[in-house]
């Protein structure tokens, strides 16, 4: 046993001081003596702050449900540039055009209400996934007066306009390897007449966080991160699209030659991050869910498997699993095989993608187990400090594992 511990500690060391490194091989074993990368990730991650993330929630729902063609958009995509430049985290924006198509997307939300699923009917999901037990009807709410809050009725009244859009990232440099990043991401757009809190101001948030935290003064990677908060996701990732359309083939490329920067450093990872409030677990066979958090909720770590890159982006997955047991202080990650509907999917084919909710977005999300979503009742008011302290457990995974991929050091 005590040589298998050493042997991963050398194992461990020599990754950290080796060549690039894409994709993960540390074994996944939590179990093993903390390295020194293990200590210097958790000095970092004890930076984050379960009001601090409420607070970033909170300031995000004062532009309403923030949906993509309207002011409210606008403004918060502005707030979010401010709040990451006080951080100290340089920020850019991509610029591209979304024109709403003819027909209404998102037909796969809109089944027919089946409340069960008898044993051994196949009832097929989004991403690959398969619906089980007990099923509620999703869909988006497009009813302003399903809103009982006449002041948030009349900050969300304004429709979408087509026309030129904007969404915002900022970058971490590394000190050694700025030629290479991981992006972290979510979109920062929402929709049914709500605040977006949860879908997707949890994730939007999560995201602030850790560009707060990397960007201290004395925090150093090895290698770039990216923080991005991507726009027009509700209208099927166009904000994300339009970022892998315009910037993949920049990658790596050092301008002006000889100054040491990237402005499209090569992309290692991308790991996006969308609703990661709530998880009280399958709906009840009455119809209603169980209002308190449960104690054996998790957050939910996905891949495609049938991404080009399905077997990185599995290793991947594992790699935030083995994360969170080492820094996660509540709730527990599992791993799933069926990533969709989610601004990773641009990029799955390119690098290693996945994504963490507080659900499976297809068996769970999908079968209708948050009631929040796209629902007017998506506020911040809905929410318990047990379902913020789910969506703190996943910054802390991200949070670690983006440590440790990234090689992070607290200097003095
Ligand atoms: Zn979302």
């Amino acid at each position: 046993m005590r040589i298998d511990r050493l042997a991963l500690g050398t194992a461990t060391l020599l990754m950290l001081g080796g060549a690039p490194r894409a994709m993960p091989q540390e074994r996944g074993d939590a179990q093993a003596a903390p390295s020194r990368q293990d200590e210097m990730t958790r000095s970092l991650l004890a930076r984050l702050d379960l009001e601090k993330y409420k607070a970033t929630i909170k300031g995000l729902t004062q532009f309403g449900d923030r949906r993509q063609g309207t002011e409210r958009n606008r403004k918060a995509v502005d707030w979010i540039e401010a709040q990451l430049k006080s951080y100290g985290c340089p920020t850019e924006r991509v610029r591209y055009v979304y024109d709403a198509p003819p027909r209404p997307p998102r037909p796969e939300d809109r089944k027919p209400f089946e409340p069960v699923i008898a044993s051994g009917q196949v009832v097929p999901g989004p991403g690959g996934s398969r619906y089980r037990g007990i099923q509620r009807r999703t869909g988006v709410n497009t009813d302003p007066s399903a809103q009982p809050d006449a002041k948030l009725r009349e900050l969300n009244a304004e429709p979408a306009t087509n026309g030129p859009r904007e969404e915002v990232y900022c970058t971490k440099v590394g000190t050694t390897h700025p030629e290479e990043m991981y992006i972290v991401g979510a979109h920062m757009d929402g929709h049914g007449w709500g605040e977006a809190a949860n879908d997707d101001g949890s994730g939007t948030a999560l995201v602030m966080e850790l560009a707060r935290i990397f960007s201290m003064p004395d925090v150093q990677t090895e290698r770039t991160i990216r923080f991005a908060l991507w726009n027009n996701e509700e209208t099927g990732l166009n904000g994300a699209r339009a970022y892998v359309e315009q910037r993949a083939g920049l990658q790596g490329k050092e301008d002006p030659p000889g100054s040491k920067r990237y402005p499209e450093p090569k992309w290692l990872a991308m790991v996006q991050h969308d609703m990661m409030l709530w998880d009280h677990g399958m709906p009840r066979a009455d119809g209603t869910w169980n209002p308190e958090q449960r104690p054996e909720a998790d957050i939910n770590v996905e891949f495609q498997s049938t991404a080009l890159r399905a077997d990185e982006a599995m290793k991947l997955a594992f790699f935030f699993r083995t994360a969170n047991e080492k820094f996660a202080t509540d709730y527990p990650a599992a791993v799933g095989s069926h990533m969709t509907n989610t601004d990773s999917a641009p990029f799955m084919d390119f690098v290693p993608a996945i994504s963490l909710r507080e659900n499976e977005r297809g068996m769970h999300t999908g079968a209708g187990w948050n009631p929040t979503w796209h629902q007017p009742i998506d506020v911040y008011a809905t929410f318990s400090d047990k379902d913020f302290r789910l969506g703190l457990n996943a910054t802390q995974t991200t949070g670690g594992a983006i440590g440790l991929l990234a090689g992070v050091t607290l200097v003095k």
